[in-house]
Protein backbone atom coordinates (compact mmCIF):
# COMPACT_ATOMS: atom_id res chain seq x y z
CA UNK A 1 0.00 0.00 0.00
CA UNK A 2 2.89 2.34 1.33
CA UNK A 3 4.52 1.79 -2.47
CA UNK A 4 1.55 2.40 -3.82
CA UNK A 5 0.62 5.62 -2.54
CA UNK A 6 3.92 6.55 -2.78
CA UNK A 7 3.78 6.27 -6.58
CA UNK A 8 0.80 8.01 -6.87
CA UNK A 9 2.22 10.49 -5.15
CA UNK A 10 4.83 10.48 -7.55
CA UNK A 11 2.59 11.03 -9.95
CA UNK A 12 1.45 14.14 -8.72
CA UNK A 13 -2.29 12.59 -8.07
CA UNK A 14 -4.13 13.86 -4.85
CA UNK A 15 -4.82 11.13 -2.70
CA UNK A 16 -8.58 11.62 -0.40
CA UNK A 17 -8.61 9.08 1.81
CA UNK A 18 -11.48 7.01 4.01
CA UNK A 19 -10.79 5.10 6.89
CA UNK A 20 -14.30 2.87 8.05
CA UNK A 21 -14.24 -0.58 10.21
CA UNK A 22 -16.60 -1.78 7.15
CA UNK A 23 -20.37 -2.62 7.40
CA UNK A 24 -20.89 0.06 5.29
CA UNK A 25 -23.85 2.38 5.08
CA UNK A 26 -25.12 5.63 3.20
CA UNK A 27 -23.03 7.50 5.91
CA UNK A 28 -19.73 5.99 4.86
CA UNK A 29 -20.93 6.27 1.41
CA UNK A 30 -21.69 10.05 1.75
CA UNK A 31 -18.04 10.32 2.60
CA UNK A 32 -17.00 8.65 -0.18
CA UNK A 33 -18.92 10.99 -2.96
CA UNK A 34 -17.09 13.79 -1.28
CA UNK A 35 -13.93 12.05 -1.35
CA UNK A 36 -14.42 11.07 -4.84
CA UNK A 37 -14.79 14.52 -5.70
CA UNK A 38 -11.81 16.10 -3.89
CA UNK A 39 -9.21 13.61 -4.81
CA UNK A 40 -7.93 12.09 -7.90
CA UNK A 41 -7.52 8.83 -6.00
CA UNK A 42 -10.11 7.45 -3.53
CA UNK A 43 -8.63 5.09 -1.35
CA UNK A 44 -11.12 3.68 1.87
CA UNK A 45 -9.46 0.78 4.56
CA UNK A 46 -12.06 -1.56 6.23
CA UNK A 47 -10.35 -2.18 9.62
CA UNK A 48 -12.12 -3.16 12.30
CA UNK A 49 -9.21 -2.46 15.21
CA UNK A 50 -8.87 -4.35 18.27
CA UNK A 51 -7.32 -1.56 19.88
CA UNK A 52 -9.96 0.70 20.41
CA UNK A 53 -12.41 -1.78 21.86
CA UNK A 54 -12.18 -2.44 25.91
CA UNK A 55 -12.49 -5.71 27.23
CA UNK A 56 -16.13 -6.69 27.49
CA UNK A 57 -17.27 -4.51 24.29
CA UNK A 58 -18.55 -5.73 20.82
CA UNK A 59 -15.10 -6.41 18.86
CA UNK A 60 -15.89 -10.02 18.07
CA UNK A 61 -19.23 -9.70 17.25
CA UNK A 62 -18.81 -6.70 15.38
CA UNK A 63 -21.35 -6.77 11.99
CA UNK A 64 -18.99 -8.13 9.07
CA UNK A 65 -19.80 -8.13 5.49
CA UNK A 66 -16.39 -7.52 3.31
CA UNK A 67 -18.33 -8.68 0.12
CA UNK A 68 -21.17 -6.37 0.25
CA UNK A 69 -18.98 -3.67 1.15
CA UNK A 70 -16.70 -4.39 -1.74
CA UNK A 71 -20.22 -3.74 -4.14
CA UNK A 72 -20.82 -0.70 -2.44
CA UNK A 73 -17.62 0.69 -2.74
CA UNK A 74 -17.17 -0.48 -6.33
CA UNK A 75 -20.11 1.15 -6.75
CA UNK A 76 -19.33 5.34 -5.55
CA UNK A 77 -16.26 4.59 -7.74
CA UNK A 78 -13.64 3.92 -4.57
CA UNK A 79 -10.30 2.93 -6.49
CA UNK A 80 -8.06 1.07 -3.98
CA UNK A 81 -9.58 -0.79 -0.82
CA UNK A 82 -7.56 -1.17 1.83
CA UNK A 83 -7.87 -4.36 4.30
CA UNK A 84 -5.01 -5.24 6.35
CA UNK A 85 -5.22 -8.16 9.11
CA UNK A 86 -4.61 -7.10 12.59
CA UNK A 87 -1.31 -9.08 12.96
CA UNK A 88 -0.16 -7.38 10.20
CA UNK A 89 -1.31 -3.98 11.61
CA UNK A 90 -0.35 -5.33 15.15
CA UNK A 91 2.62 -8.04 14.82
CA UNK A 92 4.36 -8.83 18.06
CA UNK A 93 5.96 -6.64 20.12
CA UNK A 94 4.13 -3.73 19.10
CA UNK A 95 4.21 -1.18 21.80
CA UNK A 96 3.75 2.22 20.65
CA UNK A 97 0.94 4.43 21.01
CA UNK A 98 -0.59 7.99 19.94
CA UNK A 99 -2.39 9.45 22.85
CA UNK A 100 -4.35 12.99 22.45
CA UNK A 101 -5.14 14.68 26.18
CA UNK A 102 -8.00 16.32 27.11
CA UNK A 103 -10.44 16.64 24.33
CA UNK A 104 -10.17 12.60 24.18
CA UNK A 105 -10.99 12.37 28.08
CA UNK A 106 -14.33 13.45 28.33
CA UNK A 107 -17.50 12.08 26.94
CA UNK A 108 -16.66 8.48 25.46
CA UNK A 109 -13.44 8.96 27.41
CA UNK A 110 -15.18 8.03 30.58
CA UNK A 111 -16.70 5.22 29.68
CA UNK A 112 -14.08 4.31 27.03
CA UNK A 113 -11.04 5.09 28.51
CA UNK A 114 -8.57 3.53 25.56
CA UNK A 115 -11.27 4.10 23.11
CA UNK A 116 -9.48 7.11 21.80
CA UNK A 117 -5.56 5.88 22.29
CA UNK A 118 -6.72 3.13 19.89
CA UNK A 119 -8.25 5.38 16.89
CA UNK A 120 -5.52 8.18 17.29
CA UNK A 121 -3.12 5.21 17.03
CA UNK A 122 -4.25 3.30 14.04
CA UNK A 123 -5.47 6.34 11.92
CA UNK A 124 -1.71 7.58 12.36
CA UNK A 125 -0.65 4.32 11.06
CA UNK A 126 -3.26 4.40 8.21
CA UNK A 127 -2.21 7.69 7.56
CA UNK A 128 1.50 6.78 7.23
CA UNK A 129 0.21 3.65 4.81
CA UNK A 130 -1.89 5.13 2.59
CA UNK A 131 -0.37 8.66 2.56
CA UNK A 132 -3.80 10.54 1.21
CA UNK A 133 -3.23 14.51 1.09
CA UNK A 134 -6.85 14.82 2.70
CA UNK A 135 -9.15 12.53 4.84
CA UNK A 136 -12.65 12.55 5.49
CA UNK A 137 -14.33 12.04 8.91
CA UNK A 138 -18.11 12.51 9.61
CA UNK A 139 -19.77 14.29 12.71
CA UNK A 140 -21.74 11.55 13.59
CA UNK A 141 -18.36 10.44 15.77
CA UNK A 142 -18.14 14.26 16.69
CA UNK A 143 -15.15 13.29 19.59
CA UNK A 144 -13.41 11.52 17.17
CA UNK A 145 -13.64 14.31 14.82
CA UNK A 146 -12.51 17.07 17.44
CA UNK A 147 -9.49 14.53 18.62
CA UNK A 148 -8.32 13.41 15.21
CA UNK A 149 -8.08 16.94 14.26
CA UNK A 150 -5.95 17.81 17.44
CA UNK A 151 -3.29 15.26 16.98
CA UNK A 152 -3.16 16.79 12.83
CA UNK A 153 -2.63 20.23 14.16
CA UNK A 154 -0.44 18.45 17.31
CA UNK A 155 1.50 16.31 15.28
CA UNK A 156 2.11 18.38 12.52
CA UNK A 157 0.50 15.86 9.66
CA UNK A 158 0.14 17.33 6.29
CA UNK A 159 -2.99 16.00 5.74
CA UNK A 160 -6.52 18.00 5.51
CA UNK A 161 -9.16 16.51 7.61
CA UNK A 162 -12.39 17.06 6.74
CA UNK A 163 -16.03 16.70 8.60
CA UNK A 164 -19.20 15.65 7.10
CA UNK A 165 -22.79 16.17 8.65
CA UNK A 166 -24.44 12.79 10.08
CA UNK A 167 -26.54 10.99 7.69
CA UNK A 168 -29.53 10.07 9.49
CA UNK A 169 -32.43 7.36 9.00
CA UNK A 170 -36.19 8.64 7.67
CA UNK A 171 -36.76 9.07 11.66
CA UNK A 172 -34.04 10.70 12.56
CA UNK A 173 -31.92 7.84 13.70
CA UNK A 174 -28.30 8.39 12.88
CA UNK A 175 -27.33 5.84 10.55
CA UNK A 176 -24.03 3.46 12.41
CA UNK A 177 -23.05 -0.21 11.42
CA UNK A 178 -23.85 -0.97 15.23
CA UNK A 179 -27.88 -0.65 14.10
CA UNK A 180 -27.64 -4.13 13.06
CA UNK A 181 -27.60 -5.18 16.69
CA UNK A 182 -31.13 -3.66 17.30
CA UNK A 183 -34.36 -5.74 17.49
CA UNK A 184 -37.22 -4.35 16.19
CA UNK A 185 -38.49 -2.83 19.79
CA UNK A 186 -35.10 -1.33 20.31
CA UNK A 187 -34.99 0.24 16.86
CA UNK A 188 -38.33 1.74 17.98
CA UNK A 189 -36.82 2.87 21.38
CA UNK A 190 -33.54 4.26 19.46
CA UNK A 191 -35.44 6.91 17.80
CA UNK A 192 -35.29 8.83 21.41
CA UNK A 193 -31.91 9.70 20.78
CA UNK A 194 -32.70 12.38 17.64
CA UNK A 195 -36.18 13.18 19.35
CA UNK A 196 -34.30 14.11 22.33
CA UNK A 197 -31.70 15.83 20.08
CA UNK A 198 -34.21 17.56 18.19
CA UNK A 199 -35.94 18.52 21.18
CA UNK A 200 -32.85 20.20 22.86
CA UNK A 201 -32.07 22.25 19.88
CA UNK A 202 -36.08 23.27 19.98
CA UNK A 203 -35.20 24.30 23.49
CA UNK A 204 -32.72 26.81 22.89
CA UNK A 205 -34.38 27.86 19.23
CA UNK A 206 -36.98 29.21 21.95
CA UNK A 207 -34.08 30.49 23.89
CA UNK A 208 -33.19 28.48 26.80
CA UNK A 209 -29.45 28.35 27.28
CA UNK A 210 -28.97 26.35 30.61
CA UNK A 211 -27.71 22.98 30.07
CA UNK A 212 -29.01 22.08 33.19
CA UNK A 213 -33.17 22.65 31.97
CA UNK A 214 -32.37 21.41 28.44
CA UNK A 215 -30.53 17.78 29.87
CA UNK A 216 -33.46 17.40 31.95
CA UNK A 217 -35.74 17.40 28.66
CA UNK A 218 -33.20 15.35 26.65
CA UNK A 219 -33.49 12.54 30.06
CA UNK A 220 -36.92 12.54 30.50
CA UNK A 221 -37.41 11.74 26.51
CA UNK A 222 -34.94 8.98 26.82
CA UNK A 223 -35.45 7.52 29.53
CA UNK A 224 -39.31 7.65 28.65
CA UNK A 225 -38.78 4.48 26.52
CA UNK A 226 -38.11 1.44 27.80
CA UNK A 227 -35.07 -0.65 27.13
CA UNK A 228 -32.82 2.59 27.55
CA UNK A 229 -29.67 3.55 29.88
CA UNK A 230 -28.30 6.63 29.48
CA UNK A 231 -24.32 6.60 29.55
CA UNK A 232 -23.92 10.64 28.91
CA UNK A 233 -26.05 13.28 28.03
CA UNK A 234 -24.19 16.48 28.09
CA UNK A 235 -23.85 20.19 26.39
CA UNK A 236 -19.87 21.10 25.79
CA UNK A 237 -18.33 23.45 23.89
CA UNK A 238 -17.86 21.99 20.63
CA UNK A 239 -13.72 23.06 20.55
CA UNK A 240 -12.92 21.61 23.91
CA UNK A 241 -15.31 19.19 24.72
CA UNK A 242 -15.62 20.37 28.37
CA UNK A 243 -18.80 20.59 30.00
CA UNK A 244 -20.81 24.10 29.93
CA UNK A 245 -23.43 25.61 32.16
CA UNK A 246 -24.95 28.14 30.28
CA UNK A 247 -24.65 28.21 26.75
CA UNK A 248 -23.18 31.51 25.38
CA UNK A 249 -22.20 31.06 21.74
CA UNK A 250 -22.64 27.46 20.45
CA UNK A 251 -22.34 24.27 22.19
CA UNK A 252 -22.73 20.37 21.12
CA UNK A 253 -25.37 18.30 22.73
CA UNK A 254 -23.26 14.90 22.59
CA UNK A 255 -25.47 11.40 23.92
CA UNK A 256 -24.34 7.73 24.37
CA UNK A 257 -26.99 5.57 25.24
CA UNK A 258 -27.60 1.84 25.82
CA UNK A 259 -30.44 0.35 24.01
CA UNK A 260 -30.60 -3.30 25.33
CA UNK A 261 -27.10 -3.89 24.73
CA UNK A 262 -26.09 -1.77 22.29
CA UNK A 263 -24.62 0.99 22.86
CA UNK A 264 -25.30 4.20 20.69
CA UNK A 265 -23.87 7.80 20.29
CA UNK A 266 -25.64 10.86 18.41
CA UNK A 267 -24.89 14.66 18.95
CA UNK A 268 -26.28 17.70 17.39
CA UNK A 269 -24.10 21.23 17.44
CA UNK A 270 -26.01 24.20 18.33
CA UNK A 271 -25.14 27.49 16.50
CA UNK A 272 -26.16 31.42 16.28
CA UNK A 273 -28.76 31.56 19.09
CA UNK A 274 -31.55 33.51 18.77
P1 LIG B 1 -16.95 3.53 11.36
O1 LIG B 1 -16.94 2.49 10.28
O2 LIG B 1 -18.16 3.47 12.23
O3 LIG B 1 -15.65 3.60 12.13
O4 LIG B 1 -17.07 4.92 10.62
C1 LIG B 1 -16.19 5.30 9.60
C2 LIG B 1 -16.41 6.76 9.27
O5 LIG B 1 -17.76 6.96 8.86
C3 LIG B 1 -16.18 7.69 10.47
O6 LIG B 1 -15.55 8.87 10.04
C4 LIG B 1 -17.59 7.95 10.95
O7 LIG B 1 -17.72 9.17 11.63
C5 LIG B 1 -18.34 7.98 9.64
N1 LIG B 1 -19.77 7.73 9.86
C6 LIG B 1 -20.33 6.70 10.54
N2 LIG B 1 -21.68 6.84 10.58
C7 LIG B 1 -21.98 7.98 9.91
C8 LIG B 1 -23.17 8.68 9.61
N3 LIG B 1 -24.37 8.21 9.99
N4 LIG B 1 -23.09 9.82 8.91
C9 LIG B 1 -21.89 10.30 8.51
N5 LIG B 1 -20.72 9.71 8.76
C10 LIG B 1 -20.76 8.55 9.45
Amino acid sequence: MQQRSEQLRTEGKTIAFVPTMGYLHEGHLSLMREAREKGDVLIISIFVNPTQFGPGEDYERYPRNIKRDFQLAQEVGVDIIFTPSVPEMYPAGFQTFVEVEKVAENLCGISRPHHFRGVTTVVTKLFNIVKPHLAIFGQKDYQQLVTINRMVADLNMDIEIIGLPTVREADGLAMSSRNAYLNLEERKAAQSLYRSLHTGEELFRQGERSTKVILQEIRKIIEGEALTQIDYAKICDPQTLEDIEDIEKEAVIALAVKIGKTRLIDNLILEGGV
